[in-house]
């Protein structure tokens, strides 16, 4: 399973929804660092400034925000970084600008990845 897919399975839904609201209304900004099957690394950057860095491993998640710090567990950024691996399937750069319908397509794939 890929560690992706295993932190949209685990996340509390609430969490969830905050990270799909995040990227459709703009608020977070997704900088990919590393991208392998095992892990995945970056940065989601907040419309208020606030930057937090994010690993996504097999074993769990891990990010620098006081919520996954002081809490555990699987924070929103997270989330938002799985998201954004899903939402581009390959290295090429494609236009990410067609926002309206990805949150169906996350929705699609999460019941796929959830099943
Ligand atoms: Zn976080």
């Amino acid at each position: 399973m890929r560690a992706t897919a295993i932190v949209l399975a685990r996340v509390e839904d609430q969490k969830f929804h905050k990270a799909v609201e995040g990227i459709r209304n703009g608020a977070y900004q997704m900088t990919i660092t590393r991208r392998t099957k095992e892990e995945v690394r970056g940065f989601v950057k907040k419309d208020d400034g606030k930057e937090y860095g994010c690993a996504i491993t097999e074993a769990g998640a891990w990010c620098s925000c006081p919520d996954a710090l002081y809490r555990g567990g699987i924070c929103k950024h997270a989330v938002a970084l799985a998201l954004d691996v899903i939402r581009t399937p390959t290295r090429s750069e494609q236009s990410k600008m067609s926002s309206s319908s990805s949150v169906e397509d996350h929705q699609q794939l999460i019941d796929l990845y959830c099943q």
